[in-house]
């Protein structure tokens, strides 16, 4: 068993303040845009961008550390999904996002992350498969993470949540095979 606390809530990943860090489902050239990269960027300001040219491009699957700049959080980790039936095989690079994500916060020492439903959204991954991949790859992870204690899945609408919070409750708690 694992006392990391792992929960899906409805909201807006860039207003997570009890949060070490957010993941921003971001573009490849980590520059603002629509959905979860318009919002974080918004957010923190025009230095994040300025922050993120240095780190740019990053592959689908990948994810690099920036700091929050003006969102209320230290960190910012930013993750490409893949693009769905492009990006292949996307269920191995959408779970890598969510892995490499929980990697870095170990690697920073952070105690809470959040994260939004990468790939949900312009990049077409169905909620569903998408929810089953992430909840699957974060319960393979959480005997091994140390500093990270909490996990929060921030899902734009309800019904989102609402399929996220069933992927979580049907998840394997180890050995996931992607
Ligand atoms: P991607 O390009 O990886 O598909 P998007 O940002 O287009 O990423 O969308 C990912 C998911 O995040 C979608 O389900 C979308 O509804 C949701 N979303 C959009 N804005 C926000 C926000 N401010 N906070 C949390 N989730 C959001």
């Amino acid at each position: 068993m694992t006392d990391v606390k792992v929960e899906c809530v409805q909201g807006d990943i860039a207003a997570q303040p009890d949060m070490d860090a957010v993941v921003n489902a971001a573009n490849a050239h980590l520059m603002p845009g629509s959905g979860v990269a318009g919002a974080i960027h918004d957010a923190a300001g025009p230095g994040l961008a300025q922050e993120c040219q240095a780190l740019a491009p990053i592959d689908p699957g990948q994810a690099v550390i920036s700091s929050g700049h003006n969102l209320p959080n230290r960190y910012v980790i930013h993750c490409l999904g893949p693009v769905y039936g492009v990006d292949e095989p996307s269920d191995k690079l959408l779970a890598d996002c969510y892995r490499n994500a929980l990697m870095l916060a170990e690697q920073y020492q952070l105690s809470s992350i959040a994260f939004p439903a990468i790939s949900t959204g312009v990049f077409g991954y169905p909620v569903r498969e998408a929810a089953s991949v992430a909840m699957a790859a974060i319960c393979e992870k959480l005997p091994d993470l140390g500093s990270v204690r909490h996990v929060r899945l921030v899902l734009f609408s309800d019904a989102d949540r609402a399929v996220f919070q069933e992927a979580l409750e049907s998840a394997p708690l180890s050995g996931g095979k992607l």
